[in-house]
């Protein structure tokens, strides 16, 4: 069942890659060398991808297997790639420096867990108030985003690539109710990157916690809230079992980008068309996992709301008007840290700032028409 379910979505996403790469010319090829090159006349790159998710967690952990595989098959077998869930090879928050070591070949997580090692990094995955799913996508594909990603992530010896996304997530969940910016004070609250130095900056204290953690945190009150990233993950997390109210919309992660990087000497390593087929396995992955969060999240929210009685709540008008303000001028001051921050601030800022002028009169204008 599982098999037949990825050789559909396989099924697609190949017909696209093709496109993609205009593969359409190789079918030409003599029918020897076709079945010279699917015979076993080569010794497989055994690759293995660690990852900040569980195992086969929901949207995050299968959609690196869907990568994983993808690379296998595509590669006619060439490559093998083997996943590894959080603390099965290393802890969720090693994965960058696995991956840089070279420990394994493949990293499957979201760049603002690797702060520490750079903060440029954070703007690579999600930035408060910032790009949404297709808005993040032209910014890296088309807006010179992908050059600043691997340009900050070089000096590690690892080559990124965009490899799934979640949409605008959730703002999270809270045992109490957030009236006023006041709410947020002294809040202990599980929320990584860029958002959570805006918490911070609005009184309370981040904290940055691997999804495998939050439920037993939250319900321990080791933390008082927590976001993770929306009702089809939080439910398979049963983070309705510890919190009370569940509040949207996610400000401080719009369309989170969810990275798989390579070792940068494995992938050099690599024949041009191998490179290819992993760039564009982590294209198709990247697209897929949108379209599934797309698809299952509403399904998930209403069974948080009609059968575990989940209160649904919007942060009020003010509460975000402040959050918005805050972020401009923290985002802004994170970027002030180092040059390199500065100039992906300032390819950030200017996307969003021209991308903005047409999604008013194209995607919001509809959405509005749309709602009568
Ligand atoms: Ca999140």
């Amino acid at each position: 069942m599982k098999r037949r379910s990825f050789l559909q979505q396989l099924g697609g996403g190949a017909l696209a890659t093709g496109a993609m790469l205009g593969i359409g010319c190789k079918k030409e090829a003599p029918a020897e060398q076709n079945a010279g090159s699917s015979s076993k006349d080569f010794k497989p790159v055994k690759w293995k991808m660690v990852t900040t998710w569980p195992k086969n967690f929901p949207g995050l952990g299968t959609g690196a297997n869907f990568m994983a595989e993808l690379i296998t098959r595509m590669s006619g077998g060439r490559i093998e790639v083997k996943v590894y869930g959080a603390k099965e090879l290393v802890p969720a928050f090693e994965v960058f420096d696995a991956v840089s070591r070279g420990t394994a070949e493949l990293g499957h997580g979201a760049s603002y867990y690797w702060k520490g090692k750079s903060e440029a990094a954070q703007f690579f995955s999600a930035v408060p108030f910032g790009l949404t799913a297709g808005e993040m996508n032209a910014w890296l594909y088309h807006g010179g985003g992908m050059a600043l990603w691997q340009e900050t992530y070089e000096p590690f010896g690892l080559w990124p690539l965009a490899s799934g996304n979640t949409g605008v997530q959730m703002a999270g969940w809270f045992n109490k109710e957030i009236n006023s910016l006041e709410d947020l004070k002294g809040l202990k609250m599980r929320i990584p990157g860029l958002g959570g130095e805006v918490l911070a900056r609005a009184g309370g204290t981040p904290v940055s916690l691997p999804g495998g953690e939050l439920f037993t945190s939250l319900q321990s009150g080791a933390i008082d809230a927590t976001e993770w990233v929306g009702p089809y993950n939080d439910l398979a997390f049963g983070l309705y079992k510890a919190a009370k109210y569940y509040y949207y919309p996610g400000w401080h992660e719009p369309g989170t980008t969810l990275e798989c990087m390579v070792n940068k000497k494995a992938y050099e390593a690599l024949p041009e068309e191998l490179q290819v087929i992993v760039t564009n396995a982590a294209r198709v992955a990247n697209q897929d996992m949108y379209a599934e969060y797309i698809a299952r999240n509403n399904q998930a929210l209403q069974t948080l709301v009609k059968e575990h009685h989940v209160d649904v709540r919007k942060l009020p008008d003010e509460v975000i008007a402040h959050l918005r303000e805050l972020s401009e001028k923290v985002v802004a001051e994170v970027a002030e840290k180092d040059a390199l921050s500065q100039r992906v601030y300032a390819s950030f800022q200017a996307f969003r700032d021209q991308v903005v002028q047409w999604q008013n009169i194209s995607e919001r204008a509809y959405l509005n028409a749309r709602a009568g």
